[in-house]
């Protein structure tokens, strides 16, 4: 489709808002945001960006809305969602065309995302009947000990570019549910989508009067000075920030600091190890997709990859081949090609990690027959050979580079994996079952997702998602984390007349 006529499609043809409060749209401040496509460096749109007081009063929005919102029976939650799973039906194709745009992901990905944020909606109200707290009996004759749920007030959601619509989604959904109001600040590089978004949801809240407003709340091209109006208020009691580990240092001091509570999905460093009984067929269209989907910009993409010695040349040899067949070509049609970077600052930061490795005399590989595009901001795909002894990398190159290394000894590789600041996601190519099993015990892999035979960044939505050490401890979709979102409460109810915790106080003699 035509950018001018999938602008149309969600109104942002003529003047773009900025903030969201629900049904009400409001233009920016007086900053202009310019929104450039990494497909061919183009602008897309432009347009004025929250600002600092909009921020402020969106924040007393939320605050009102949350409290209206938190009294609607929890099915009757759900009932909204399902009518977003509907509008977002309907609108996929629509809004994995504005992704690719804007993002410049495949648009097999950008599919793939929505349909991601559909399956998060999805299982998000089916929650809505199985969410709650239980009873723990108690030692004494009369008393009720229970353990209670509460929606915490407003969230916030603080999102990266590399998924510009599902990991607002992911808590999004879980937020909303469990009675919360939510504010989301969008990454700089991906707004349009945000706003894409919320123009489906304004079409919703038409169908949903019962849904006040400052319940959905955007401040779109905002900048990170005004995140931290968000992230400094004592009114957010939970802050949901997916990014950087940098981004995600500042943000648990500014929360920490009022002992707010934050939810930090941050960078990743996965390894994988591929040990001589593996399905090599398989192993090596899986390390293929995990190491170059979205182009590398995934925090769990595959960074480092260990090979058992003895099938480390013919298992080079095939990725080699595989990585020849990578052709540059349109990313709006169907099919497996490497997307640019998000801008032209990554695609300088990505050639320039390649020139200091060259300049290390590091052993690159990059296919022969891949050309790069005149326009936008699209690199090649890379292969850094190290020998069995050198040190591994140890920060995120986000984009299209492998590091491949063989190893000897089974342990030492696992040790290799965890050598990092990192605990994201890890992996292991084997058909060996204690080796499989040494992999996930505790002595195996210490970062938050485990896989076996299967890609470092695919996940089911019922499953947790998060990472360890610097990828940021916090757990999002799947398994307890509607728990995020909520304050417990334990509650005692006591009906007997004794109060046994006083025993050996005689209140007879006291008041004689
Ligand atoms: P980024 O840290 O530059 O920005 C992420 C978001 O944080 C943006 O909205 C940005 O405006 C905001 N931000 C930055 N500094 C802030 C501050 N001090 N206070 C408040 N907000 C601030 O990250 P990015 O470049 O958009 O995304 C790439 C990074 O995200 C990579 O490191 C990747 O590994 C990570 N990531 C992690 C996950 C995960 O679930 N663990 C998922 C996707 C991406």
């Amino acid at each position: 489709m035509m950018k001018d006529a999938l602008l149309k499609t969600f109104g942002l043809d003529d003047v773009v808002p900025a903030v969201f409060t629900g049904r009400t749209p409001y233009l920016g401040g007086s900053r202009e945001i310019i929104c450039n496509s990494p497909v061919d460096s183009q602008m897309i749109k432009a347009f004025k960006g929250a600002s600092s007081s909009q921020t402020q009063d969106l924040i007393h929005m939320a605050v009102e809305g949350s409290e209206k919102w938190r009294k609607l029976p929890i099915v009757k939650r759900a009932d909204v969602l399902t009518s977003l799973v509907m509008a977002f039906e309907a609108r996929k194709e629509d809004l994995a065309n504005l992704i690719t745009l804007e993002n410049g992901k495949i648009i097999d990905d950008s599919r793939a995302e929505i349909q991601n944020l559909i399956d998060m909606f999805n299982h998000a109200k089916g929650l809505s009947r199985t969410i709650g707290g239980q009873e723990f009996l108690s030692q004494f004759q009369d008393r009720r000990n229970l353990e209670v749920w509460h929606p915490v007030g407003v969230v916030a959601l603080i999102t990266p570019f590399n998924f510009p619509i599902s990991i607002w989604g992911w808590n999004a959904a879980l937020a909303l549910l469990t009675g919360n109001s939510i504010i989301w600040k969008p990454a700089p590089q991906t707004p349009l989508c945000a706003i894409a978004v919320h123009k489906i949801i304004q079409g919703v809240l038409e169908r949903h009067p019962e849904v006040p407003e400052g319940v959905f709340n955007l401040c779109a091209g905002a900048l990170e000075e005004t995140a931290l109006i968000i992230t400094n208020s004592t009114d957010v009691p939970v802050v949901c920030a997916t990014g950087s580990t940098i981004m995600g240092k500042q943000v648990a001091l500014s929360v920490g600091a009022r002992l707010g509570k934050h939810v930090l999905e941050l960078g990743g460093s996965a390894a994988a190890i591929v040990t001589p009984d593996a399905n090599i067929d398989l192993t090596i269209r899986t390390v293929f997709i995990s190491a170059l989907s979205n182009t590398g910009q995934r925090c769990t993409a595959l960074r480092r990859l260990m090979v058992h010695e003895t099938i480390y040349d013919q298992f080079i040899a095939r990725l080699k081949k595989l990585y020849e067949q990578i052709q540059f070509g349109d990313v709006f049609e169907s099919g497996f090609r490497l997307a640019p970077l998000i801008d032209k600052d990554a695609k300088a930061r990505f050639d320039k990690k390649i020139r200091n490795l060259k300049d290390q005399n590091f052993r690159l590989y990059s296919p022969s027959k891949y050309k790069l595009p005149d326009e936008g901001s699209y690199v090649r795909p890379y292969i850094c050979l190290l020998d069995e002894m050198s040190q591994q990398p140890q920060d995120e190159t986000f984009g299209p580079l492998l590091f491949v290394q063989p190893y000897r000894h089974f342990d030492i590789a696992l040790k290799r994996m965890n050598a990092t600041n990192f605990g994201l996601s890890s992996g292991l190519f084997t058909n060996n079952l204690s080796e499989t099993q040494r992999f996930y015990s505790s002595e195996g892999s210490d970062a938050g997702m485990a896989m076996v035979n299967t890609n470092t960044g695919g996940i089911e939505v019922g499953l947790a998602f998060g990472g360890n050490k610097d990828s940021g401890g916090g757990r999002e979709i799947g398994s307890d984390s509607w728990k995020n979102f909520m304050r417990r409460q334990t509650v005692i109810i006591n009906t007997s007349d004794q109060l046994p915790e006083l025993d050996g106080i005689d209140f007879e003699t006291e008041s004689n």
